[in-house]
């Protein structure tokens, strides 16, 4: 088991849920700092990267803003690669994150979490750019479900499936389970981060930590949050809670994958 250097970690679920903080959280990250680098990764699509800084302040969280590693980040870093002029289907707190982005004559829908945004005419509109102009499809991220304090929500991937399956289009997929996503959010640490020494902690079983794995890293699976029972039984690395995930990673406890 070679020593972990960079922790990637999931913030919803992981070290909070909604404006709660997971207990022990922050006092395990402000010790798992004195070991490792740490960056947050989070497949967001609803709010941009200050509002999830300030709600992570206010749930006592000790972080910069620049620690947060984003998928709207990721997304428009490539909107402006690619010279995209998107049709938004975006929640209106994510839109601070593309602020002077061009949208007329659309060439692109750029989907995330928008659940009062996908009715018949919205949905019907991204489909028809997609299918009669031949607008790219982009995906914030395709995640199945998530966890609000009333029980499990249906996530983007179900609309994003749908548009995908109506016009024949594969969208290209920004955040979390990429291996593009984690390989930009650990370049942001330094040179001498790699993979082989990385290691990603979150509750969602598939784009966290089976994502982790496949692009190289290790992973650490949290039973807080979305987890559900099975979920442990698909990987290697399991914690009660983002605590005891610490404590794996300070006493060299992490098995390699
Ligand atoms: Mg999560």
């Amino acid at each position: 088991m070679s020593k972990i250097s960079a922790v990637l970690i999931d913030l919803s679920g992981t070290l909070h849920v909604e404006e709660l903080a997971i207990p022990g959280t922050q006092a395990a990250l402000q010790l798992l700092r004195k070991h490792v680098q740490v960056k947050f990764v989070t497949n967001t699509t609803k709010e941009s990267q200050s509002l999830l800084y300030e709600r992570l302040k206010t749930c006592g969280f000790q972080i910069e803003k620049h620690e947060i590693f984003t998928s709207l980040v990721a997304a428009r870093d490539l909107i402006l690669q690619n010279h995209y002029r998107p049709f938004f289907i975006l929640d209106d707190r994510a839109m601070e994150d593309f602020e002077g982005i061009p949208t007329e004559d659309p060439n692109a829908v750029v989907i995330g979490l928008a659940p009062e945004k996908f009715n018949d005419s919205t949905m019907t509109a991204a489909f028809r750019l997609i299918k009669e102009k031949n607008a790219s499809l982009i995906a914030i991220h395709k995640g199945r479900y998530y966890q609000k304090k009333d029980g499990l929500h249906l996530g983007p991937g179900a609309y994003v499936s749908g548009l995908e399956y109506s016009t024949g289009v594969k969208a290209e997929v920004v955040g979390k389970p990429e291996k593009l996503f984690f390989e930009a959010a650990l370049k942001t640490l330094g040179k001498d981060v790699d993979f082989s020494n990385a290691v990603m902690i979150g509750d969602d079983v598939n784009d966290d930590v089976l994502g982790a794995i496949q692009a190289g890293m290790r992973g650490i699976l949290v039973k807080t949050g979305k987890f559900r029972d099975g979920d442990d039984l698909k990987v290697r690395n399991v914690a009660n809670s983002f605590v005891e995930a610490v404590d794996m990673i300070i006493g060299n406890k992490v098995e390699n994958d």
